[in-house]
């Protein structure tokens, strides 16, 4: 079984067909994946959708503390994420996003409060970093990575950053840009990373393939995966598999669904 450490299947793209989408992934071989947390305001969906193979973390994206969202509200509600049967298994997504620079002061507190609290409750931390590595990087380097580590998801970085990410506790997960005829930099990162730190996702709806959907769907991880194993010089079986024991090491045995 195949995991796609990524996707937001909670989203309203998917809302007409769910049921669908999980079956188009579970018979591509992809019974697992983690429902990456935007906002508060969507963690009830998320948690719905808690079952076989299925599970999600709680966090507030940096894109949300960048539009104003408040993120000590946010922080002051994920004890409660992780209560329960369906609880969370993760806390994010949570880091920084250069995109909004003018908010990076905001973001960056957010972030702290993120890490501080995986860090108190032994929890894998999932990070959204876009254009500020270097200043995730200090941030982590600083307060340091939760001992239940985490995973860069849609790692964006060079190979020099993907090294520094696995060095400090960190998995590295690939998702549809390495599929770029011109992704030699990600090409680069993903062969640099040591075969039990690897993931693969596809953040769906979001980042679709170059042929593919319009609308990303996790059924996709597997030409991620063939990518990522192109790029390694490993067949797609070898990444798929590792990656799923990975995804497992980080948040916990995923179920074969019923
Ligand atoms: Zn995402």
């Amino acid at each position: 079984m195949y995991v796609d450490a990524h996707c937001h299947l909670d989203f309203a793209a998917f809302d007409g067909d769910r049921d669908a989408v999980l079956e188009r992934a579970r018979a591509a071989g992809v019974g697992g994946l983690v429902v990456a947390g935007v906002r508060p305001a969507d963690w009830p969906a998320q948690r719905a959708l808690a079952g076989p193979g299925v599970k999600w973390t709680a966090g507030l994206h940096p894109m949300c503390v960048a539009e104003g969202e408040d993120w000590a509200a946010a922080v002051a509600a994920l004890p409660a994420a992780f209560e329960g049967a369906d609880a969370a298994v993760g806390v994010g997504e949570t880091g920084l996003d250069g995109r909004f620079g003018d908010s990076l002061e905001a973001q960056t507190a957010a972030f702290r409060a993120h890490l501080a609290f995986a860090r108190e409750r032994d929890l894998p931390v999932v990070l959204h970093v876009v254009r500020a590595h270097g200043a995730a990087l200090e941030v982590l380097r600083g307060d340091g990575v939760p001992a239940a580590g985490g995973m860069m998801h849609a790692f964006s970085g060079s190979a020099e950053v993907a090294e520094v990410c696995v060095d400090l506790g960190l998995h590295v997960s690939f998702a549809g840009p390495i599929v770029n005829a011109h992704a030699r930099k990600l090409r680069a990162a993903a062969a640099r990373v040591p075969l039990d730190r690897l993931l693969v996702e596809t953040d769906a709806p979001d980042q679709p393939l170059p042929d593919g959907p319009a609308r990303n769907e996790p059924a996709c991880v597997r030409r991620v995966a063939a990518a990522v194993a192109a790029a390694r010089g490993e067949d797609e079986e070898t990444v798929l598999r590792a990656t799923a024991r990975n995804a497992a090491a980080l948040f916990g045995p995923f179920e074969e669904g019923a």
